[in-house]
């Protein structure tokens, strides 16, 4: 285990939104960070530098389905505390690639598990699970708890569930510290750009900038759970450091459609969605979630998370992320 003062964190998927915030909050924290990535001389790291840390972290490629890379790695590094964020992370690229989706989100699990028994088993593993796990599931029981069975939806939902339960069995069968933290949608200037909450946001802005075609949508009436995602990694964290390990939703609490998302966006940046947003049914999901929201008081009382952030100041703070972003990434190419 490290010999220094300082604790060591290895982030697995540094690279994407939730990597390169929690990375920026363990930072804050006194940590000493280690980040890997698939490939980290082809992987963009646009989101370290926006965040101005790419030199304060040690990053490293690492194919977590190599089992002797995974286990070299964790000798190499001695961390004290895993948060395993990597994962083919799209819902609809799931039903386009459902067999790598499923490999790679649970064999991956699998070998980060072995080899902090191979290595040493006190380490601590936080693993990325995910309220698509509960499926569609009866309005009765919302908002959805901890302990909901899951009924899941999607070849993600389903790699997400499996890669759940191999967590869960790893704390019980072998007295592991493994959490998982149930984290609903959570958005920032940094998400993917084929996620809807930040192509609603992109497009938005390209209208103000002339764009005239016109916005396409899946299903606008899906309700969901939205939160800012620089909060909720500060959860992740909070769940390491509890005296036992356990699993935790991560949510706002609150319900919001896509409709009344699209529409406060636009009204708010003084666009017209009736004109300029339109539907388009070849976007539209084998199977889709209508509604889904969650209850977060156990993480609130034992975490002592806080999360008071209403839709509407959720999404004026995107809007101001985004000018922010967009100022930021106009100075990195001239
Ligand atoms: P993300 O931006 O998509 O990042 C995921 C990381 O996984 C990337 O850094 C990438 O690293 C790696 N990755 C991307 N595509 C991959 C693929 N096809 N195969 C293997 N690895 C791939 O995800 P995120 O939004 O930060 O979310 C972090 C974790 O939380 C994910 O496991 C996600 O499923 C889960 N989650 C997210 C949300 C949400 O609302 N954001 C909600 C619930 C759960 P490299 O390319 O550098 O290897």
């Amino acid at each position: 285990m490290n010999q220094s003062n300082k604790k060591t964190a290895l982030i697995v998927g540094i690279t994407g939104q939730d990597g390169a915030y929690l990375a920026l909050h363990l930072l804050d924290q006194g940590y000493k960070v280690i980040g890997t990535s698939r490939d980290v001389r082809r992987t963009d790291l646009y989101r370290l530098d926006y965040l101005g840390i790419r030199d304060r972290v040690s990053l490293c490629s690492l194919d977590v389905l190599n089992r002797t890379w995974v286990h070299d790695c964790f000798e190499r590094y001695q961390p004290n505390e895993i948060y395993n964020l990597a994962a083919q992370s799209s819902v609809g690229k799931s039903f386009q690639r459902p067999a790598e989706t499923l490999s790679y989100n649970t064999n991956s699990v699998l070998n980060l598990l072995e080899a902090i028994r191979e290595v040493d088993s006190n380490i601590r593993f936080y693993q990325a699970s995910s309220s698509e796990m509960f499926g569609n599931i009866s309005p009765e029981v919302l908002p959805v708890k901890e302990g909901q069975i899951f009924h899941p939806a999607s070849p993600y939902a389903v790699s997400k569930a499996a890669a759940h339960w191999i967590a869960v069995n790893y704390r019980e069968a072998y007295g592991m510290f493994v959490s998982c933290g149930i984290l609903f949608n959570h958005e920032s200037v940094l998400r993917g750009d084929d996620y809807v909450t930040r192509k609603i946001m992109s497009a938005a802005f390209e209208m103000l900038d002339g764009r005239k075609a016109p916005l396409l949508l899946g299903n606008v009436d899906v309700v969901r759970d939205w939160g800012y995602a620089p909060k909720y990694v500060e959860a992740m964290w909070l769940m390491l450091q509890q005296p036992e390990p356990s699993d935790f939703l991560i949510c706002s609490g609150q319900k919001c459609s896509l409709r009344q998302y699209v529409y406060t966006v636009f009204q708010r940046l003084g666009l017209d969605p009736d004109k300029q947003v339109g539907t388009d049914p070849s976007l539209y999901r084998a199977v889709d979630l209508n509604e889904m929201y969650g209850n977060n008081q156990k993480a609130r009382s034992q975490l002592g998370w806080n999360y008071s952030q209403s839709i509407d100041e959720l999404i004026e703070c995107l809007i101001q992320d985004e000018r922010a972003f967009r100022n930021w990434n106009v100075g990195r190419k001239k």
